[in-house]
């Protein structure tokens, strides 16, 4: 057997060379960091659970036709993908009031905000992902205006789907993060979704308790994360053979 070609490894994910030009191999690790990393932890079974709800998530946004770089999962901790130039920036769509803008505009958690607000921040772990405008992201190139606008309505119709999706299984969307790349075709680029979203990634509470079930429970010693994060894949109609995966420790 011949050792793969490992591309990226990330705080979540490992990326490796595919099969086929143009794509790559998404592997879900089990480690989870909050803080900018200063906090870690393994949570036995979570790139399992996030392989399985991104790879629904990613398959239902491409059949109302918000692109992205989902092909098809291949195992239980892998998924093949298209390979896109990332764009440097994490966009944060927010519904409820919660975590940073809580803090920094003064907010209390849980208050509903007058309308979804999109949010830009740069990806730069050393400087801790700090928020930007698009003053910023057009005058250091990081995205064209086009582009901007593209993931800007990108943005919206994956928070109108996903609010939709998990609202009809009790689950409130309070926010979350989502990643985007370019494709090449010839002389042109096209924005796509890409990177993941999974509880890592998104405010997810459940709309009669507000019980959290999201990385939230890891970043705050909540316990039962793993729990948690199987309830919302039970809850979305998935992954029903999960908890035996999880007790059989596969990695
Ligand atoms: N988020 C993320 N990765 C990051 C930062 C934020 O997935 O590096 C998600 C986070 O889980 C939440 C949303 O983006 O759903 C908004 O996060 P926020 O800005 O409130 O930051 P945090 O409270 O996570 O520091």
């Amino acid at each position: 057997m011949t050792r793969r070609k490992k591309i990226y490894e990330g705080k979540a994910k490992i990326l490796y060379e595919g099969p086929e030009p143009g794509t790559l191999i998404q592997y879900f690790k089990d480690d989870a960091t909050a803080f900018n990393a200063q906090k870690k932890a393994v949570l036995e079974g979570k790139g399992v659970i996030n392989n399985r709800i991104s790879e629904y998530i990613m398959t239902r946004l491409n059949a109302i036709g918000v692109q992205n770089h989902f092909i098809r999962r291949l195992n239980l901790r892998e998924q093949l993908i298209k390979e896109v130039e990332i764009v440097p920036l994490e966009v944060v769509v927010r519904n409820i009031a919660a975590g940073s803008i809580a803090t920094r505009l003064g907010l209390t958690e849980g208050q509903p905000l007058p309308r979804s607000i999109i949010e830009f921040y740069y990806k730069d772990d050393k400087l801790g992902d700090p928020m930007v405008s698009e003053e910023h992201i057009t005058a250091f190139n990081w995205a064209a205006t086009q582009e901007i606008d593209d993931m800007m309505a990108m943005a919206l119709r994956v928070n109108d789907y996903l609010s939709g999706l998990f609202g009809g299984v009790g689950i409130t969307l309070v926010d979350f993060k989502i990643e985007f790349g370019r494709v090449y075709e010839g002389d042109f680029s096209r924005i796509i979704l890409a990177d993941e979203i999974s509880p890592d990634s998104c405010r997810l509470w459940d709309s009669t308790t507000n019980e959290k079930l999201d990385k939230d429970r890891f970043r705050r010693d909540l316990g039962n994360v793993i729990e948690s994060y199987t309830e919302v894949a039970r809850r979305l109609g998935i992954m029903k053979e999960m908890p035996t995966v999880i007790q059989g420790g596969v990695h």
